[in-house]
């Protein structure tokens, strides 16, 4: 019998592991298993409504898999460590002959899998392995010298001109399998988990491939063709949303573009701002895996950092993560962020910029802070989104490229709308008068924590003496 493993790859279609395990397989049947490790998720920084987001995921997928006879086993674990040791535990219960599993870029997950590749080739088990997260493989993308690019635009021209000559397609759904006499084990509703946080908002987003699917096919109905002038407006709804599903693999960038290129009227789809996005997600895996020591939270730019004196001050910290800095728009993404468990792009830059460069609170505090708290926590974009904010990461603006919180709301949420939605207290006054200090006095809002132009002066300063 053939085993596959879901990790964050909770979908039946285009899933390569599974797609494999189920083609001519002599008619031996298909068995399924996923991993529930809350010590591993909590070292991780995992969100409590990314972990309630994953089992309702999983749940919906088993449901999938009843109806292609693919019963699901859960395993229970504190920790990777314990997986290699339970999964030979249910191949020899099951009398398994192959592993199948797509592969997962961050270290942890390499080393886990590592792990268990060795203690199951050990014991005459069989492991195929798959890149079904990815379009296209870390390491398949090399500048002419055979190297890595370190900046994204080359990297997203060679990565366009590398899926052309290949085409990947998403694949089916993998057809019904033999019945096999092996019961699916109940998913729990809940696990316990101490990770502090807002819970899952299923009404956002609701769990399973139907849901992302129909989310997806909306997107490239209604939003799509306004995508690069909409996007950066967090006051209107002109993105996907799409990220936690993608986050936990419940649809895949495969089928996303097979979508925009089914659906779209768009003759240059492929070019589009949304494609670059879906890329960007692509670099930071392939960062992660040919750079492995930014997994151990190295920067990119190490010899820019050295030139960076973090400072830390707890009521500074206090001040932003709750989203009472006193600057309206930066308070209105975080006030998101611990609401609903997600952020607009637009003002998790603009946030994180605050943080790093207007605070000069290092940038590893707002990462996990951000993990700890996303529904779409995602190690290797958040990493990325973090360093490229802190001006640290790869192709990152110059330190001294320092968001004007003022500015930024100004041009993107001109009149309000956004801040007005998660700081009801200043509803009804445009970007400019919710940013004017007399005002949010007026309003009972809390002091700026910081004055902006001395901040910005001292950043600078204190940079260029680094
Ligand atoms: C500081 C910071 C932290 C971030 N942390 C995460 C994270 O933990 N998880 C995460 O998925 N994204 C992260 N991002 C990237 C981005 O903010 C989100 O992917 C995006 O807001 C998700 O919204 P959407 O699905 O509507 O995106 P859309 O605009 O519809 O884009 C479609 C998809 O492309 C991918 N994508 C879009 N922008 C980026 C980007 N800049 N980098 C990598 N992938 C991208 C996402 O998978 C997204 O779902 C972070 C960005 C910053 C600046």
């Amino acid at each position: 019998m053939r085993l596959v493993w879901f990790r964050n790859d909770l979908r039946t279609g285009d899933h390569s592991a599974l797609y494999s395990a189920c083609s001519n397989n002599r008619g031996e049947g298909v068995l399924a298993v996923a991993a529930i490790t809350p010590e591993q998720w909590l070292l991780q920084d995992e969100s409590k409504s990314r972990v309630q987001f994953w089992l309702a995921n999983l749940k919906s997928l088993q449901e999938q898999l009843n109806t292609l006879n693919i019963p699901l086993k859960l395993i229970y674990a504190a920790s990777n460590d314990e997986l290699p040791d339970k999964l030979l535990e249910l191949i020899r219960q099951f009398n398994v002959s192959e592993l199948h599993y797509n592969r997962e870029y961050p270290e942890y997950e390499q080393v886990r899998d590592k792990k268990v590749w060795r203690c199951l080739k050990h014991n005459g088990v069989s492991c195929y392995h798959y890149d079904c997260d990815v379009v296209l493989p870390p390491g398949s993308v090399l500048n002419q010298k055979g190297e890595p690019y370190k900046v994204f635009t080359p990297f997203s021209r060679a990565w366009r001109n590398h899926y052309l000559q290949q085409v990947p397609e998403a694949l089916p759904v993998p057809k019904k399998q033999p019945t096999l006499a092996i019961k699916s084990d109940q998913i729990p509703e809940t696990i316990p988990y101490q990770q502090k946080g807002v819970d899952w908002q299923q009404h956002l987003w609701p769990a399973g491939e139907e849901q992302a699917t129909s989310r997806l096919l909306k997107f490239v109905a209604k939003k799509f063709p306004e995508y690069k002038e909409q996007r950066d407006l967090p006051g209107i709804s002109g993105t996907s949303s799409l990220s936690p599903y993608l986050s936990v693999g419940v649809i895949s960038t495969r089928q996303c573009l097979q979508a925009i290129n089914s659906y779209s009227q768009d003759p240059d789809w492929f070019g589009s701002q949304w494609v670059t996005e879906l890329i960007w997600r692509e670099f930071h895996r392939h960062l992660l895996v040919l750079f492995p020591e930014m997994n151990r939270w190295q920067p990119f730019k190490p010899e820019v950092e050295e030139k960076i004196s973090w400072q830390y001050r707890e009521e500074l910290f206090e001040a932003w993560c709750k989203g009472e800095t006193g600057f309206a728009i930066v308070d209105a993404g975080m006030k998101q962020l611990n609401t609903t468990g997600w952020m607009h792009n637009r003002v998790r830059m603009i946030t994180a910029s605050f943080l790093t460069k207007l605070l000069r609170h290092d940038w590893r505090l707002g990462a996990r802070y951000f993990m700890q708290n996303l529904i779409d926590g995602d190690f290797a974009s958040n990493l990325g989104g973090w360093q490229w904010s802190a001006s640290v990461g790869a192709d990152a603006a110059p330190y001294f490229r320092i968001f004007n919180p003022m500015r930024q709301a100004e041009r993107f949420d001109t009149d309000g709308q956004y801040t007005s939605i998660w700081v009801p207290e200043l509803t009804g006054l445009n970007a400019v008068k919710q940013h004017d200090p007399l005002i949010s006095q007026e309003k009972g809002r809390p002091n700026p924590v910081i004055d902006y132009a001395v901040a910005r002066e001292m950043s600078i300063s204190s940079f260029n003496n680094g």
